[in-house]
Formats: C-alpha cells, structure tokens, sequence
C-alpha cells in the first residue's frame, strides 16, 4: 500500500469514527462537476442583465409576496448568471471556483446609498465573524467581485470565474433585506441553490404542475458531487433555499416540504447548517462553537 492510499484509509477510518469534519473533493474534482452542472443550462447562462428583470424587481412588494426577489429573474435558476465578455464559452472549464484562503477581494462600483452600504457591511459582517471567508476591499488582484446597482435584479456567477466579476443588486428590491446579499455572495463563493441538492426529493415535492411555463429547468438537480451539501443535512432553512412559491404560474406552491410545515425561503441570515457549509468548503472551522476557533 502506497503512504497515499494509506493516509486516505486513515482518514477514512477516522471519519467514519470520530465524526470528523467533512473533507471534500479537490478544487479540481469540484470545478469539472459545477462546469458539468452549468453546462446543462447552455447558452442561458450566458444572457446579458436584462431591465426587464429591473422592472420585476422594482415592482416586488415585500409585503405582499412570500417570493423573494432574486426569484424573479429569467437568468438560470432566476438569479445565475455570467454575463462578462471576456468569459469565452468554454471558459467555465478553466474556472478556480474557490477563493484562494477564502480572501475574496471587492470594489463597489454602483451608487449605493448609506443605507444600501450598510446593508452589505453587515452581509459581509456576518461572514467575517462566523466564517473564514474575508471580503476585502480591492487593491491590485486580479480576481474580484465588482459590486454593482444596475437596473437588472440580483444576480451572480457562481464561484471565482476569474478576473473582475459582478455581482448585481439592484437597490433597493435587493438590498431590503441582508439575507438577499447574503445569498447572492454566497453564490459568488461557490454555492447552488439548496433545492439543486440531489437528494432534495427526499425533502421536498417540486410541483411541476404549478410552475411557469419555461422556468422548469431552474428546478433541475445537481449532481451529488457539487451539490452534497457539503456534509451537511438537507436544511429547508438554509439561505440558499427557493421560497415555496417561486416561479408559480397560478399562485400555489411550487415546492412543498416532506415535512409539513417548514418555512421556506427565509432570508434573514445564514442558518448553522449554511455556515458549517461554507466552513467545509473553506477546510476551516472559525466560527464554529463546537470546533476549533484558530484551525
Ligand atoms: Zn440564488
């Protein structure tokens, strides 16, 4: 037996023992699975930011609908996309997807108001304290998120992508809650939908039904490889799950959990089950109370 063959036997066994803390695939394992996921979306994750989508998202009422308004858009999954020209076609294959010791490097080039700012200082608050995810504000990477307020929703690309990216919130739809910008810069670390989970049929009834006519595919699952959860239960509160009404066609449920009565779609913070994810996929525990703070 090889030392290699044997360190993983180890850490095998170990897990299966000890309960350790999920060790994930390789960054390049991961990157040929997500481009594998994407790729079934073809040419529409490609589409440019549309002010259509601004028109849906100035007109959200937050009071009036359960839906959130990232759901509203007619990017892949309604809130995905890759919209830089210099991405070639083919790009997605030669992606890094993860942030380099998870030190994600921004500048914000839209018109925010203090209050807008406010509300994504403290998205970023909430990641500096419970995660090892750093933003930091640009000075000569190459890699980083442009944070814009364009007319075209709240959107991201998922993961680094490589050299300047942007990531969308159209204020104020956006920015009335900070769980929105906390779910769409968790999609820029790398993150699906919750739904996409393979094993989310084990949890949820998509009804197919009751969706709108084209919007199927943003019901589509991923493969256990990128969409495992990193270790992590299936968590119907997580940040990155669908509200029960999105993309309805006649005002029922899109997706009902096994469960019962569990809300879905919440928005106000990044549940336990969302932080030990993003630990995992980051190989660090900081901010988990029942692991090493300094590991
Ligand atoms: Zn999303």
């Amino acid at each position: 037996m090889s030392s290699g063959t044997l360190v993983l036997a180890l850490v095998c066994v170990l897990e299966a023992f000890f309960d350790l803390p999920y060790v994930g695939a390789t960054d390049s394992d991961d990157i040929d699975a997500v481009t594998k996921h994407l790729r079934v979306f073809g040419d529409s994750l490609y589409q440019e930011p549309s002010s259509e989508v601004g028109d849906l998202v100035n007109n959200w009422d937050a009071s009036r609908t359960s839906s959130n308004p990232e759901e509203l858009g007619t990017y892949v999954e309604g809130d995905i996309l890759f919209p830089e020209s210099h991405i070639s076609r083919n790009g997605l294959s030669s992606m890094s997807y993860h942030w380099p010791d998870g030190q994600v490097p921004y500048v914000i080039s839209g018109e925010f108001s203090e209050r807008d700012l406010n509300t994504i200082n403290e998205a970023f608050a909430e990641y500096h304290e419970k995660t090892c995810i750093q933003f930091v504000k640009r000075t000569d990477e190459t890699d980083y998120l442009d944070i814009s307020n364009d007319y075209s929703g709240c959107w991201s690309a998922i993961g680094r992508i490589g050299g300047p990216q942007k990531i969308n919130l159209q204020s104020p739809g956006c920015l009335r809650k900070k769980g929105t910008v906390i779910h769409e810069l968790m999609h820029s670390i790398g993150f699906f939908h919750e739904q996409s989970r393979y094993d989310r049929d084990d949890f949820v009834d998509i009804q197919f039904k009751n969706i709108k006519s084209g919007s199927e595919n943003n019901f589509l699952k991923a493969e256990k490889s990128i969409a495992d959860g990193m270790g992590v239960e299936y968590d119907y509160g997580s940040i990155m799950h669908y509200s029960s009404h999105a993309f309805t066609a006649n005002g029922k449920p899109t997706i009902v959990p096994k469960k019962g009565l569990v809300m879905l779609g919440q928005r106000r913070g990044a549940s336990d089950s969302d932080l030990q994810k993003i630990r995992n996929m980051y190989h660090c525990q900081k901010g988990n109370e029942e692991g090493d703070e300094n590991s």
